[in-house]
């Protein structure tokens, strides 16, 4: 039986808490893992290779994206980010959900690719509220800051092309609406076909 995993994609302004969100709901979820994305940009105090991001030297991405390994990408706020194909495909194809954290110029992208992906966007509580949490997480120096809340609208106008909205007020509860989106989406009809085909079929006998 061949059970294609779902694409999502998970976009916000910078400091929304999609990191988090997504880390506390892939620890909750089986068959549901999050792509880690190929960058340019410097490693943040207690980032790690691998865990957070592949870091990698410009050139480096720039002859990726040359041999077509990237499924989408994008430059945002000045550096380079791709998700990789092969590994997204992979896991689909294994029947694994997939979580990409991208910027909305990715989510269009990979929407275009794969329509039947489900987009969804994070908001914050308020501006304020995203200005506390960027300077909360105190891995950014003022000036990154100051770009990331620039540039806020612009990222946040782009919601109209999500599927699903999600305010990040009270952690627990938008995680528990993330936590709803999956398993609205595995319960769709196409999805347990498969998964019910033998109850189906004893049923239908
Ligand atoms: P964060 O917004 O605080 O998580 O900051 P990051 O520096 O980790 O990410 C910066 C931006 O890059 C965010 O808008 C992400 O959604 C976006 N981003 C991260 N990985 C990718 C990727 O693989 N592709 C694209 N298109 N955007 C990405
Ligand atoms: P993003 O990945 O969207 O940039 P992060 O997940 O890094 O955002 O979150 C930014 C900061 O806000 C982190 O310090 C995180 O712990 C904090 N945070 C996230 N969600 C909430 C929430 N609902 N209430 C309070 N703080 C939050
Ligand atoms: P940060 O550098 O703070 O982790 O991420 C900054 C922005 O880059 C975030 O909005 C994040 O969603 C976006 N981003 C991270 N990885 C990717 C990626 O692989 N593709 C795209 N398009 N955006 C990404």
């Amino acid at each position: 039986m061949s059970r294609t995993g779902t694409l999502y994609t998970v976009s916000a302004p910078s400091g929304a808490g999609k990191t988090s969100l997504v880390a506390a709901l892939i620890e909750r979820s089986n068959g549901l893992r999050v792509s880690v994305s190929h960058t340019t940009r410097s490693m943040r105090p207690g980032e790690h290779h691998g865990v957070n991001y592949h870091f990698v030297e410009e050139a480096d991405f720039l002859a990726m994206l040359d041999r077509a390994e990237f499924l989408e990408h994008a430059r945002v706020f000045g550096n380079l980010y791709g998700t990789s194909q092969v590994w997204v495909e992979e896991q689909l194809k294994a029947g694994t959900d997939v979580i990409l954290e991208i910027d909305w110029q990715g989510a269009q992208q990979v929407k275009r690719l794969r329509p039947a992906t489900r987009s969804i966007f994070i908001l914050p509580p308020s501006r304020e509220t995203l200005l506390q949490r960027l300077n909360q997480r105190g891995q950014d120096d003022q000036a990154i800051i100051d770009k990331r809340m620039a540039e806020a609208v612009e990222e946040i106008s782009h919601y109209v092309e999500s599927d699903f909205l999600v305010v990040n007020d009270d952690f627990d509860q938008a995680l528990a609406e993330l936590e709803s989106i999956i398993c609205c989406h595995r319960l769709a009809t196409d999805k347990q076909r498969d998964n019910l085909a033998t109850l189906l079929k004893q049923l239908l006998s």
